[in-house]
């Protein structure tokens, strides 16, 4: 008789999501005809911009043609994205990464689940908490932790969203900013205190930006390599997803400088190098130059139309729910709005009041996490229509 990997049994069952999906068709089916609004999956919901539907026909048109056709891809992509990355993220931010740091993928979702196959079993982790679940379920699922073993980095309004440096020394930290879930961002002296925490006891940073093209303050770093010495002890994941709207195209990188290396000297480059060569024949072609056309001015210019049209929802959810009585966060920085419920309610309760009296769809936040307790996420990613009918909506039941 197969025996099933008892790791996947460590895991929350059913996810969240899942859950927040079985209330809202519950909902559904008890209001016939009632229209509901989702605040709640971070997917987006604005159509590819001109230039990246040229470039992908034109891409496609190509792949059409004998003398043009392209069978695998480099596993670690192209060098025409690779070298556009590196000089608009990197270069142009006086940044040290070059090219061949950077491996193209599928999304940040593959390599922030997968990163931590490279690094030992018996490294420890720290996680925010509230957080990201990949990051805690692939270490779950892979067997590389157990949950009590992870270190927890409790990110409250006490704290501004933003966690302590860990008591005891972890070997890797998982950082997203700006956050998934709470909206918060890190000041590039923050940040720097873990980049210097992290060199100093020879921890490896994973730096999630995927949210990265929301940022609006001057204070806020768009890369963690802005931070001198940055190139030493951080791996950093990055997306197509919310900033060029691609989570249905499918494109994300993850920069890994040759300089992390472990005591006896071995590179986490060249090993993330060897497993995607096993694990991974590399993003399609037509999504990459898609990504392409992503650096390019017109694409540029397409791009901050779109964030600005999200922004322009946080400032209305934000705005509106504080005229509400309502304390909210995030939505500065980042397209995700981080709501406290005003009086004792779980996450759940809370969940439910805006489900069953508004016909609004949030998520829990405790499903980020223990100290996401009490609050909800809210996105910014539905249309102004909806977004204005939901925050008058929660306005009229407040
Ligand atoms: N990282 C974070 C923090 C996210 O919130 C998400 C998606 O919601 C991802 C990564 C996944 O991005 P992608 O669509 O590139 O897989």
């Amino acid at each position: 008789m197969f025996h099933l990997n008892s790791n996947y049994q460590k895991l929350d069952n059913p996810y969240f999501f899942t859950e927040v999906a079985k209330r809202t068709a519950e909902y559904s089916q008890r209001n016939p005809g009632q229209k509901v609004i989702r605040f709640g999956v971070g997917d987006v919901t604005r159509p590819l911009t001109k230039t990246v539907v040229k470039a992908l026909h034109d891409a496609v048109d190509e792949m059409a043609e004998e003398k043009s056709f392209h069978g695998y891809t480099q596993p670690q992509g192209y060098e025409f994205l690779r070298d556009a990355i590196a000089s608009f993220e990197y270069k142009r931010r006086g940044c040290p990464i070059g090219a061949d740091e950077i491996f193209i993928s599928d999304g940040a979702k593959t390599d922030s689940g997968n990163i931590q196959e490279i690094f030992a079993k018996d490294n420890r982790i720290a996680l925010c908490d509230p957080g990201y679940p990949v990051y805690l379920d692939s270490n779950l699922m892979t067997g590389k932790c157990e949950r009590d073993d992870v270190i927890y980095l409790p990110c409250t309004e006490a704290n501004g969203f933003i966690p302590e440096l860990p008591k005891q020394t972890p070997d890797l930290i998982y950082l997203c900013f700006p956050n998934n879930p709470t909206g918060a961002a890190i000041t590039k002296q923050a940040l720097q205190e873990w980049v210097d925490y992290a060199n100093k006891n020879g921890t490896v940073i994973i730096f999630d930006a995927a949210y990265e093209a929301y940022i609006t303050e001057d204070e806020i770093p768009h890369t963690i390599y802005e931070c001198p010495g940055a190139e030493n002890c951080a791996i950093e994941i990055r997306s197509f997803s919310k900033n060029a709207g691609f989570t249905g195209v499918r494109l994300g990188y993850t920069v890994i400088p040759k300089a992390i290396r472990a005591e006896n000297g071995i590179s986490a480059h060249n090993l993330w190098y060897r497993r995607i060569g096993t694990r991974f024949n590399g993003a399609g072609y037509i999504q990459q130059r898609a990504g392409a056309a992503v650096y390019t001015e017109a694409g540029q210019q397409e791009i901050r139309e779109l964030v600005s049209y999200y922004q322009e929802n946080a400032k209305m959810i934000r705005e509106g729910l504080q005229e509400a009585g309502y304390t909210v966060y995030g939505g500065v920085n980042a397209p995700y709005l981080w709501l406290k419920a005003k009086e004792k309610m779980t996450s759940w309760e809370f969940f439910d009041h805006l489900l069953n009296r508004a016909a609004i769809v949030t998520t829990p936040g405790s499903g980020f996490g223990p100290s996401g307790e009490s609050f909800l996420r809210l996105t910014a990613f539905g249309s102004h229509e909806n977004t204005k009918e939901a925050v008058e909506k929660v306005k009229s039941i407040s």
